[in-house]
């Protein structure tokens, strides 16, 4: 597998859960790995155990805080190879009891802070590409939710279907200047994913939650690892990755 050192990936959603498996597993390549979120004290335990993971706090949904952070590593670093665009809410529910608020939430972590990150790193990511490596990479995270919508997540699946639309127009954008866009696309795995789900809705269906099949963190880590390791020539544009025994 190709070794990452000597390029620098960002890691948004880094405080728990896939981001934080993702900045272990891209820093265990050799990558540099700035690792972003809005806790900072998870951030500084992860950074504090992991050999090159630098934590640098910031909100996606603000685009003065990406532009910051985004500053702040090509000053510090030099360069961005790799952005993972990982953070995001699943605060799910039947449209007539949830939350407006929850809704705006989802769009924006989920939406917004994509764009943000993505427009804001673009010409780094362009720049780096014409690098030595020769390849840079933007990695969206998905989800089964992109590809059917359920009852219960109708919104949450409208943000991750619209995750895979900008994926699949910004990766036509951007083959020619050789940045490669992934979509990777989890279903279900044990992080605090569910824990922000409104706790009254929670308590009803926590127990069905914990009952599915469910992926580790790291298994998704190494997926997105995978990805970003291919050769310059071979992009991987789309992976779906379910438990074994996840029918839906
Ligand atoms: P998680 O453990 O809850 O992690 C979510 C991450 O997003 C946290 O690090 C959180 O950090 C960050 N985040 C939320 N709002 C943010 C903001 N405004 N600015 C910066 N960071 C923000 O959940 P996860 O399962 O690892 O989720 C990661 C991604 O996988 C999400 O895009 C999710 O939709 C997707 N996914 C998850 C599953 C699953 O079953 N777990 C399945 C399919 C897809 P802070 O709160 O510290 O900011």
């Amino acid at each position: 597998m190709a070794s990452l050192e000597g390029c620098v990936a960002v890691v948004t959603g880094a405080s728990s859960g896939i981001g934080e498996a993702t900045a272990r597993e891209l820093a265990g390549h050799g990558a540099t790995v700035v690792a972003i979120a809005r806790r900072k004290d998870r951030l500084e335990s992860l950074s504090s155990g992991t050999a090159n993971v630098y934590a640098v706090e910031c909100d996606v949904t603000e685009p003065e805080s990406v532009r910051r952070m985004v500053d702040r590593t090509v000053s510090r670093f030099g360069r961005i190879d790799i952005l993972v665009n990982n953070a995001g809410v699943g605060l799910t529910g039947p449209a007539l009891q949830v939350d407006l608020d929850d809704w705006r939430r989802m769009v924006d972590v989920n939406v917004m802070g994509v764009l943000n990150c993505t427009h804001i790193a673009l010409q780094h990511l362009v720049d780096a590409a014409a690098g030595p490596r020769g390849v840079a990479d933007i990695v969206n995270i998905s989800s089964v939710a992109g590809r059917k919508a359920l009852p219960g997540s109708s919104v949450y699946a409208a943000t991750k279907f619209a995750v895979n639309a900008f994926s699949d127009g910004l990766r036509q954008e951007l083959a020619s200047k050789h940045v490669r866009v992934s979509i990777v696309a989890p279903g279900f795995t044990k992080s605090e994913f569910i824990e922000h789900i409104r706790p009254d809705l929670l308590a009803k269906i926590r127990a069905s939650l914990e009952a599915m099949p469910a992926m580790t963190s790291e298994e998704i880590a190494e997926t997105i690892a995978f990805c970003v390791t291919r050769p310059a020539g071979v992009a991987v544009s789309d992976l779906l990755v379910r438990p074994t025994e996840q029918e839906r």
